[in-house]
């Protein structure tokens, strides 16, 4: 990789000294260290002062009240703060400076930027009370070089990668082994994107696996149950690509010490398909962990908390593209470029434009499936296809987005509305549950299990822990707790379990997850709703992952792979072919690339 680096003064710099100047409590930072010059704390009048600065997302809203002489609360908001970063910063700074009574503490790490502004907007709210808070010189310096200056850097590179997730790392090793010089860009301080939370496994046919455990089954019936589940919508050739290249991708995956041996049925497909980590361990963070370590492996060079903006085209071709971070503007040329940037439901404002009724609706996504790869790609010619078609998952809770794994109904557990009665085959596909709970009274629903289930399952822990379990001694009180009418909750109980004993749900036709009863006190329940969970749609794209204009040319140079890119899966992603889709079109994107940039030698 070729760099040429300028330090260059931007016009931040004046409309951060602006913002010094005008925050008497923040002149500490503008000069070299530590000096208060006004009124302390205990001299400070009872009262509560606010103050508005510019986070990472949009303003950062600070409240502290003084009594006696003593912060006594502190509350900030920045409700545009990247979740399980700045927003964490959001939530956990103001605790700390409430104990240290100072603005001076430690930011978090990988949201410097939301920490900074956090810590102005309480020193300037402390400034409206004429106290001035010390502040040290390292926070000076820090605050500094976010504001003041940022360098240009001009990199060129063979192939540059956008996203590393499952996808862009896939592509990423893959064009590394056909010896090419890659770069990837990832906005986020860390890599995995959402593929860190897929938690069943990578569906595969005809893999020596199946052969190995005796699994008959085949590329056909793969591609036909990935049709069906996607409402014969999806891309047939596509599916197809995906299908015929899957048992080679768990043999790649086998090469980098990353093997999937444990073979069983998942929803939607015909034979024994989903391939999974022996130790149990889910397999979206197994994956990422061993890319990450055969990106380290094979020396790809990776730029974190770096965002990709705009590509550059030059005479229609995918030229590069320019990326920013907290410090520098990067124009990077490359012969090649790969999005991989997955989907957008992240972003509502995105989400709603396709789909106003999903406004709202929470998400079980990482922070950085904004769509980012989408805007840029249509921006360059690139047509969208699906885009409406987004999955909702349907457990997941609304406070905290924690997605209820779908191994608690598999397990046993029932879903009850307000009314305390059941109102669909809990083990129906994802769309149809999810209609289901929106067809309810106030559209949210109760997933019920018992003490045994709860010892069966260790996910169960995670939800008790974050606090969103309500537990009862017995049917009634659980009743009682939820709302419900005591008697109705435990017919629909007894129902149930008569159901499950005979093997046979008269009602909804439930004939899976029914190995065991709900007989076990105690008696807990989730309240639940859809989240947004995957977005189908996204950049149109071949077989060979070249992307596509609207007339159904290539973008020359410009490949995708992954969730950014629609058609695989049509109108309902089955469980498994997340992570397939993002192994085998990553590697296809990997090679068809390297074999791109060859040709323009
Ligand atoms: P996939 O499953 O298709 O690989 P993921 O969601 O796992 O999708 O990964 C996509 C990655 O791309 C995430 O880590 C996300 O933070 C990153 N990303 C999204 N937009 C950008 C961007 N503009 N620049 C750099 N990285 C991005």
């Amino acid at each position: 990789m070729k760099r040429s680096k300028r330090k260059n003064c931007t016009a931040l710099f004046a409309a951060a000294a602006v913002m010094l100047a005008a925050i008497p409590g923040m002149q500490a930072f503008a000069s070299s260290g530590a000096q208060p010059a006004g009124g302390t704390l205990a001299e400070a009048a009872d009262g509560t002062y606010t103050s508005t600065t510019q986070g990472f997302g949009g303003d950062i809203i600070a409240e502290v009240t003084i009594e006696n002489g003593v912060m006594t609360d502190v509350k900030v908001t920045g409700d545009s703060e990247t979740p399980e970063l700045g927003a964490v910063a959001v939530a956990e700074l103001p605790e700390k400076m409430l104990a240290a009574q100072s603005v001076e503490v430690d930011g978090m790490s990988g949201a410097t930027i939301s920490s900074n502004a956090i810590k102005l907007a309480v020193a300037s709210a402390l400034a409206e009370a004429g106290v001035e808070m010390e502040v040290s010189a390292e926070s000076a310096a820090s605050l500094a070089e976010q504001t003041a200056e940022k360098t240009e850097e001009t990199l060129d590179v063979d192939i540059v990668v956008i996203g590393a997730g499952g996808a862009g790392m896939t592509a990423a090793i893959t064009a590394k082994q056909a010896g090419k010089d890659v770069l990837v860009l990832e906005k986020m301080p860390y890599v995995g994107g959402n593929t860190t939370k897929a938690t069943g496994g990578m569906n595969a046919a005809e893999t020596h696996y199946q052969k190995e455990q005796n699994i008959e089954d085949t590329v056909e019936q793969f591609v036909e149950d990935t049709m069906e589940g996607g409402h014969q919508i999806n891309n047939r050739e596509l599916v197809t690509t995906l299908a015929e290249n899957s048992a080679d991708a768990i043999d790649w995956l086998d090469s980098i010490g990353a093997p999937l041996p444990k073979v069983s049925f998942s929803g939607g497909a015909t034979n024994a398909r989903i391939h999974a980590p022996e130790d149990g361990s889910g397999v979206g963070t197994y994956l990422v962990e061993a890319f990450k370590k055969e990106l380290e492996n094979q020396g790809v060079s990776l730029l974190l908390e770096t965002k990709a903006t705009e590509l550059i085209l030059e005479n229609g071709r995918a030229a590069g593209v320019k990326a920013e971070s907290a410090t520098t503007d990067y124009t990077i040329h490359a012969k090649a470029v790969i999005l991989a940037t997955g989907g957008f439901g992240a972003n509502e404002d995105m989400y709603t434009s396709y789909r106003p009724d999903l406004k709202g609706t929470v998400t079980t996504n990482a922070p950085g499936a904004t769509g980012d790869g989408v805007v840029m790609a249509e921006a360059a010619g690139a047509a969208l296809v699906d885009m409406k078609e987004i999955q909702l998952h349907p457990t997941v809770e609304q406070n905290t987005s924690i997605m209820v794994t779908e191994s608690v109904r598999g397990d046993g557990a029932i879903l009850v509305n307000q009314s305390g009665r059941r109102f669909v085959n809990e083990m129906e596909t994802r769309d149809v549950v999810s209609a289901a709970e929106l067809e309810q009274d106030g559209a949210y629903a109760y997933i019920i299990f018992d003490q045994r289930l709860r010892d069966n399952l260790k996910a169960i822990e995670k939800y008790a822990d974050a606090g969103i379990v309500t537990e009862a001694k017995d049917v009634s009180e659980l009743a009682e707790q939820l709302g419900m009418d005591a008697a109705v909750l435990q017919e629909t109980m007894d129902n149930w379990n008569k159901a499950v004993a005979e093997q046979k749900d008269e009602e909804f036709g439930r004939d899976t997850g029914m190995d065991h009863d709900l007989s076990s006190a105690p008696y807990y329940a989730i309240r639940i709703a859809p989240g947004i969970h995957h977005t189908m749609g996204g950049v149109r794209i071949d077989t060979d992952t070249e992307v596509l204009t609207e007339e159904g040319n290539a973008i020359a140079g410009l490949f995708a792979a992954g969730e950014v890119t629609g058609g695989v899966h049509g109108g309902n992603r089955i469980g498994g072919n997340a992570v397939a889709d993002i192994v085998v079109f990553g590697r296809i994107a990997g090679q068809n690339a390297s074999a791109y940039v060859d040709a323009q030698k």
